[in-house]
């Protein structure tokens, strides 16, 4: 039978009532008394990384879980981290890119309500994605949550209160996983290189969300103090003209900083070569652009970027290159 490693991170599948709130407080071996029916198709074990509301993920916590990971990697056949719910798309996210190639899989969960109620989503998540972790034509790393497998670049929280809080963003689900079947609408992926582990991650970046009516100064307060911009803009995308002249001088001036456009629409992505708002600015300042990748990856993929120190003149070939799903038409 499969060796799997349940590691616990807190959330609120591990939470309890305390006098302000809910908070985590039941310890990873505990979490597995309530799910004794794995060992029916795997060998689970548990070990604790933190115990915090997953609001408290920080990129510290994902190079944790990536050394455990890889400390642990001969001796399991796969992994399943149990997480809080509102930060969980980040860290399918940026283990995506810091654990790459993986023919084992690392399968990401948790629960909108906690393992220890009576009616809960918890038991069924959890079972749900050591069968996952323990099925052989499983690799790379994914969450599966209300009874889908997302990749970890696609998933985004979009519901705050239901069982079916997370969808995947214009990507199939990879499979379905329905009264203990695995249904795979994505085949298996081949990989032809080693795993690899990424131990760094530079998170000194901004995301901005553009308004109607911004005004230049967060522009340059991001340029002066970040080494990587996001700028979440509208529609496709496209630089409203309150901020573009300033952008133009800020990009003479700081040539190194990527910059990339992201949108705030929630479904197909950005195009800046549509509008005459994007394409010029586009083409004139090397600007690099989301496209179909969620905003998560585009943060995550930004700083694992940053973090190995690509250089700039390759971060558009490093940005553009699919990696466990991200982006559909690979480019540059
Ligand atoms: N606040 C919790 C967390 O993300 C929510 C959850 O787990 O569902 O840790």
């Amino acid at each position: 039978m499969k060796k799997i490693l349940l590691i616990a991170t807190g959330g609120t599948i591990a939470s309890k009532h305390s006098k302000d709130g809910l908070c985590p407080q039941i310890a990873a071996e505990r979490i597995l008394d309530y799910v004794p029916g794995v060992q029916a198709f795997c060998r689970p074990r548990a070990i604790q990384a933190c115990n915090i509301d997953s609001t408290n993920m920080e990129p510290g916590h994902w190079k944790l879980l990536v050394d455990m990971i890889r400390q642990h990697y001969e001796e399991y056949d796969g992994f399943v981290i149990a997480h809080g719910t509102d930060t969980m798309a980040y860290t399918g996210a940026a283990l995506s890119y810091m654990i790459q190639n993986s023919p084992k899989p690392v399968v990401i969960t948790g629960a909108q309500k906690s393992i220890d109620l009576e009616i809960t989503d918890a038991k069924t998540n959890l079972t749900d994605s050591f069968l996952y972790a323990a099925d052989e034509s499983s690799s790379g790393v994914q969450i599966v949550f209300g009874g889908k497998v997302i990749a970890g670049t696609r998933a985004k929280k979009i519901r705050s209160k239901s069982y079916n809080a997370f969808e995947s963003i214009d990507y199939p689900y990879l499979a379905i996983v329905q009264d203990m079947r695995i249904i795979r609408y994505i085949p298996p992926m081949p990989f032809p290189e080693p795993v690899r582990f990424f131990h760094h991650l530079n998170s000194n970046i901004m995301l901005m969300k553009l308004i109607p009516g911004i005004t230049p100064a967060a522009l340059r307060f991001a340029f002066e103090n970040y080494d990587g911009i996001i700028l979440e803009s509208f529609g496709v995308g496209g630089i409203p003209s309150s901020i573009a002249e300033e952008f133009y001088r800020l990009r003479e001036a700081y040539p190194d900083i990527p910059v990339i456009i992201a949108t705030q629409v929630a479904h197909e992505g950005s195009d800046m070569t549509v509008y005459e708002v994007g394409n010029k600015i586009k083409r004139q300042c090397g600007i690099l652009e989301s496209y179909d990748m969620t905003l998560e990856a585009v943060i995550a993929k930004t700083m694992w970027m940053l973090g190995k120190g690509t250089p700039v003149e390759e971060m558009e070939r490093d940005f553009y290159r699919r990696i466990n799903y991200d982006i559909i038409f690979e480019r540059g």
